[in-house]
């Protein structure tokens, strides 16, 4: 295929970005890779007993312990920046590991205290109090204050783009209604405020396809490296198409084994080698569009139809 051949193809990703999006310049789709480092956090929120349980531990461990360092050597060696969304819980147990992924120079990101998911939470004020209590914790172990959030388990309420704003976030990421990144209004008042969202999809997350703990979470039916890495090239490559975002979730604990870290390492070399896409940060991503003039896309809760 020819220059020639490419061109009509070029003008019909132009075509179809949101009014008022734009990559900066000489860029035509952006990759960000996440890593949430959850470690025993999730489980112990929901299953409590499992913190006597040393099989379960030492599962959640190799993120911190061993995956960690591979994923930091990995990262290193394709100059690549990421963006690390970590647990309060899991920064006071393993504050090495944060301290390492911060001065690697990555992105650290908020991602609850103890991997809470929203729905927990009997009211907003619970969920503030989660919120402060992640931010105590990233700033005492490692002096950080981030500016982006990611749900753990993905999960948002109306209410958490509000108190997002209200202590100084300027991104989320989570949602799953959209290709590019967006102003997400955080209420429908008239004026109300806004921060960036940047989407976020199950089919793009390494649980899914690899964790197993027997009677906590999967299946059994573990994929292999190759099925997964397959997979996450085709959305890559198509979304390069459209122009958008190819958002995508690691946990240590699960891809910081061994031949997933070697496939994730083959994939952000394929990334690296397309024209045109850029390598960026959560935060990059998210100062980028801060400048565009973007209407803020507003989230109305539906209205529960009478039942007949
Ligand atoms: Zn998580």
């Amino acid at each position: 295929m020819d220059a020639a051949d490419r061109a009509p193809r070029k003008e019909s990703w132009r075509r179809i970005l949101p009014p008022g999006f734009a990559w900066p310049v000489g860029y035509r789709a952006a990759a960000c890779f996440t890593f949430d480092v959850d470690a025993e956090s999730p489980i112990l929120f929901d299953h409590p007993e499992a913190a006597g349980w040393l099989d379960v531990m030492s599962h959640q461990a190799y993120g911190p312990r061993t995956a960690g360092p591979r994923l930091l050597r990995l990262l290193d060696r394709t100059h690549v920046r990421a963006t690390f969304f970590i647990p309060g819980y899991t920064a006071e147990r393993w504050p090495e590991t944060v301290r390492s992924i911060r001065d690697a120079g990555h992105e650290i990101a908020h991602h609850g205290y103890l991997h809470e998911g929203a729905r927990s939470a009997p009211d907003v004020e619970t969920e503030e109090r989660r919120l402060l209590r992640g931010l105590e914790a990233l700033d005492a172990v490692a002096g950080v204050r981030p500016i982006g959030y990611r749900g753990p388990n993905w999960e948002l309420s109306y209410a958490t783009p509000g108190l997002l704003v209200k202590h100084g976030f300027r991104y989320d990421t989570g949602m799953m209604d959209a290709d590019h990144p967006y102003r997400l209004a955080v209420s429908p008042e008239p004026g109300a405020p806004s921060i960036v969202e940047l989407p976020a999809h199950w089919s793009l997350d390494d649980w899914e396809p690899y964790n197993y703990l027997p009677g906590i979470t999967g299946s059994g039916v573990i994929a292999s490296p190759a099925d997964v890495i397959a997979r996450w090239t085709l959305e890559l490559e198509a979304l390069v198409e459209e122009g958008g975002l190819f958002m995508l979730t690691n946990h240590p604990f699960v891809s910081g084994r061994a031949s997933r870290a070697a496939g994730l390492g083959r994939l952000i070399e394929r990334c690296l080698e397309i024209d045109g896409l850029w390598v960026a940060t959560a935060a990059e991503i998210a100062a980028h569009v801060e400048t565009l003039p973007l209407e803020p896309v507003v989230h109305r809760p539906p209205e529960l139809p009478p039942r007949l």
